[in-house]
């Protein structure tokens, strides 16, 4: 499930209705991850199980958020015989492309997705999330 709230100078207002579904309101505590371009606030204290289901779930969001830049990107069908910047080397030659993990270029290499298609996006730096 996913709220959109606008953030404001006095910060971000998660909704209770967001906390009382996630159970991290009832935790008592809740810890906030400040990530790069992210923000995870995960209960304070976890049970096993508890743990394993916020991880599982956060890998579903990263499969998603990775899901949707591939579709974003598409697949590489106009570079002829292969995308020019799809090189067997570890280095990528891409100037862009070289900010990206090696594991995400993997994926969208094994995934025939578009990596020129990337680097385009990386370098224009336009929104390919949200509105
Ligand atoms: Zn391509």
């Amino acid at each position: 499930m996913k709220f959109t709230q606008e953030t404001t100078e006095k910060g971000l207002i998660i909704p209770t209705s967001a906390l009382k579904i996630s159970g991290v309101g009832a935790a008592g505590q809740a810890e906030l991850h400040v990530l790069e371009d992210a923000l995870v606030v995960l209960k304070g204290r976890m049970t096993a199980l508890e743990l394993l289901t916020a991880a599982y779930q956060l890998h579903q969001l990263a499969t998603e958020l990775c899901g949707h830049l591939a579709k974003a990107c598409g697949f590489c069908t106009d570079c002829g015989d292969g995308c020019p910047l799809d090189t067997p080397e570890s280095e990528p030659e891409g100037q862009g492309l070289r900010s990206v993990p090696p594991e995400l270029l993997e994926m969208f290499r094994a995934g025939n997705l578009c990596l020129g298609a990337l680097e385009e996006r990386i370098l224009i730096g336009g929104v390919v999330y949200g509105g």
